[in-house]
Formats: structure tokens, C-alpha cells, sequence
């Protein structure tokens, strides 16, 4: 059923204003149509004791992994089976009160199958958008995904290929990483010429570009070049430390690159690594005060989890904002803005992220008030996604 109205207590609108109180948000054919002030009407649904706020955003996923098994180069499941699990993950994420996913590299038809099935209506999840395989050097990171392609014509072709299967934005493999043994996570594996080929290319075609980067000389490269978003952004460097590169952010605030650190992976990766407690500070805190400097100097961050990875569920979005805000000290309401305005921002979706006229009626209602205790972002009460309730608390 597809609602007409909702009477909110507080209402945080991702504009990043002062919030609003007591308001009516008028809903028509999947999309909001008015704001006004006060409760004239006594019908809608009733959210008076709730803060109301748009459906977040989860900007890094792999639907075809199951977050309780290994990492594996291969023997997964038949396809059949991945995409009954990524129909179950997408429910999971869903009651997190995300509306909105990007699919950061996936294998075959499940990603295709998966965004199908849902603009359909055939089961309910969040609107998807999806890369297919990300491209990557051949033995490069996650090249069992199944596309390796090395030198520009061969980045150009997988370009155009994954554009003529039908994929939203391309993803990139700029430098190693820690989940593909034999790839180096602390080099890059791409050339500047090559990223550059694949940017060029991509945004001719209007898609955008998401570059996985941990090492240094790849942020740089992939600043260069105009990525449209930086997954992780490590700022790692050969023999296990870590290098800032200035120019490399003033590119980032410069071009308006996203970065994306993906906090959830980060977390569940390093309390899964054997190691003692001051090592693993030294790790997270080389890293994180690098990412914090990149913040202050102007760079925008927004929130995924990379869901899909050893530990890390489709659940984690709540956990991916509270981080961005106790980790690199953005303010609340701005890491708020990493799963919603800023979020659709960085995908290049121009109707989600905002409760606004005109906008895709997208919206969570939690108990309690974020902004000043995470908890609240735990404790949903109703997800809708295009005026239509597919979650709610209880039910
Ligand atoms: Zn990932």
C-alpha cells in the first residue's frame, strides 16, 4: 500500500540544517510532493514520537558474499543459491534502514538477476545499483571476479563491455588488496595512463568511476586521473607505514572525489588479525589519523560497510555513520549526510538523500534522535522505500 502521509516529530532532511519539528510530509506516486508545517490532518502514518530522516544509503557491498564464510578465490555456491542469499542480505540491510545499495564488484548474472527482480517488485530490497565484475590486473585484486584486463585498450574494451551488459558505474581495482593473496595492497597495480583510460571512457559513457585504493601511489593516481569515489583510501606504503600525499587530497577537494573508508571492513578486519593490541592501534591509528587530516583539508566522506567481507554484514551502516563520526571527528549530523545527501551525491543520484519535493519517497523512522545518540539509528520503527513500507519494527 503506498502511503499518502506521514506526521513526524523531528525531521532530519539530510540538507544538514537545523532539524524541524512537527511537520507533514505528503506522499504521491512513490514520491514526497509537499512539506508543510504541523499536523492539520490526523490520518498518515503516525511517526509524532519519531525522528524521521531519509532511507540511508550503503555505498560498498558484495552481494555475492556471505559474510560467515572465508574470503575464497573460488568454489562458491551456484549462482542459484547466491542470489537467495543476496535476497536474504538485502532484507537484512533493508531493516537497517537502508533503501539504496552500490554493488562495489560482483560474478556473473547475480547483480544483474538481483537489480531485476527489485525495480520489478518481485521481492523487496533496496533499489541497487550495480558494477558487474570490477576491473582488474590480470592475478590482480579480485580477479576471480572474473575480469582481468591489462594496458589501455584492454581497460577501454572491459569499459565498454561492462557498459553494453548494462552495469550503473564501473569499478576499478587501483592497487592490491589484503583479500587477494599474491596482490601487493601496499602498491598500485594500475598505471596513471590506464586509470586515466578507464575514466575517460567511463565518464563518456556517464558512468562513474569507483577506484578501490589502499597504497599511496595509487590515491594518487587515482586523484589524477578523476575517480569519482576512493574505496578505503588506506594511505598504505611499503614495509607495513603508512604516507599522506598532500597533493593527492588537494586533488581529491579540488575534482570533488568521495572518499569512501568503508569503517565496518576496517573494524572487523583488524579484530580478526592476530596480533597484539598495540599493533593493532598502531595500524588503525596510522590509518585513521591520515584519513582525518584528508577531512579537515576538505575532503568529503561517506559511509559504506563492504558488506559481504569475513565479519562484515549487511547490518553494518548504522555502525559505518557512528564511526565516521567518532574516528575522524565529523560532526553527526555530516556523517548522517555520508549515508544520505552526500552518499547520493558521490552515485550521482539526484532524487534520493534529501526529504524534499520532488524527491524519491525514501525514508527511515527511528526511535529516539541520532544526532545525539547513535543508538536511535539502531532502533527503526518503519523503512520506506518509494512511499511503500517494506520493513517495519515487529513486523
Ligand atoms: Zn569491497
Amino acid at each position: 500500500m503506498s502511503l499518502r502521509m506521514i506526521r513526524t516529530g523531528l525531521l532530519i532532511d539530510g540538507h544538514g540544517g537545523k532539524p524541524r519539528q512537527n511537520v507533514t510530509i505528503h506522499l504521491g506516486e512513490g514520491r514526497i510532493t509537499a512539506i508543510e508545517e504541523g499536523h492539520r490532518d490526523s490520518q498518515g502514518l503516525d511517526a509524532r514520537n519519531m525522528t524521521v530522516l531519509p532511507g540511508l544509503i550503503d555505498t560498498h557491498v558484495h552481494l555475492h558474499m556471505d559474510p560467515l564464510l572465508p574470503w575464497t578465490t573460488g568454489n562458491q555456491d551456484r549462482e542459484e543459491i547466491l542470489i537467495l542469499k543476496a535476497a536474504s542480505f538485502m532484507q537484512e540491510a533493508l531493516a537497517t534502514g537502508v533503501t539504496t545499495m552500490r554493488d562495489c564488484g560482483n560474478t556473473g548474472v547475480v547483480p544483474f538477476i538481483l537489480r531485476d527482480v527489485i525495480e520489478r517488485g518481485i521481492i523487496p530490497g533496496p533499489r541497487l545499483l550495480i558494477s558487474g565484475p570490477p576491473i582488474t590486473t590480470t592475478a590482480g585484486h579480485c580477479y576471480y571476479f572474473g575480469l582481468e584486463a591489462d594496458g589501455e585498450i584492454e581497460i577501454r574494451k572491459a569499459v565498454r563491455a561492462l557498459v553494453k551488459g548494462g552495469v550503473d558505474f564501473i569499478k576499478i581495482m587501483a592497487t592490491g588488496g589484503n583479500l587477494t593473496p599474491g596482490s601487493n595492497p601496499r602498491r598500485a597495480q594500475y598505471s596513471l595512463g590506464e586509470l586515466k583510460a578507464a575514466v575517460d571512457d567511463a565518464h563518456r559513457l556517464g558512468r562513474r568511476v569507483a577506484a578501490h585504493a589502499l597504497a599511496t601511489e595509487g590515491i594518487l593516481d587515482c586523484a589524477l586521473a578523476g575517480v569519482d569515489t576512493i574505496e578505503h583510501c588506506a594511505w598504505f606504503e611499503e614495509g607495513g607505514t603508512f604516507r599522506y600525499d598532500e597533493r593527492a587530497v588537494e586533488l581529491m577537494v579540488e575534482k570533488g572525489i568521495y572518499v569512501n573508508p568503508c569503517f565496518p571492513a576496517m573494524y572487523q578486519f583488524l579484530s580478526r588479525q592476530p596480533m597484539d593490541v598495540q599493533e593493532r592501534e598502531r595500524i588503525k591509528e596510522g590509518r585513521l589519523e591520515l584519513l582525518r587530516r584528508a577531512y579537515q583539508q576538505g575532503v568529503k566522506m561517506i559511509a559504506g560497510t563492504d558488506g559481504g567481507c569475513p565479519q562484515v554484514g549487511f547490518d553494518l551502516l548504522p555502525l559505518g555513520v557512528r564511526l565516521l563520526n567518532e574516528y575522524l571527528g565529523v560532526s553527526p549530523m555530516e556523517a548522517l549526510q555520508g549515508a544520505t545527501k552526500h552518499a547520493a551525491e558521490a552515485l550521482d543520484l539526484t532524487d534520493v538523500g534529501t526529504i524534499a519535493p520532488g524527491n524519491k519517497a525514501d525514508i527511515l523512522i527511528v526511535e529516539g534522535n541520532p544526532l545525539e545518540d547513535w543508538q536511535a539509528l539502531e532502533r527503526p520503527v518503519w523503512v520506506i522505500k518509494d512511499g511503500r513500507i517494506l520493513w517495519e519494527k515487529g513486523g
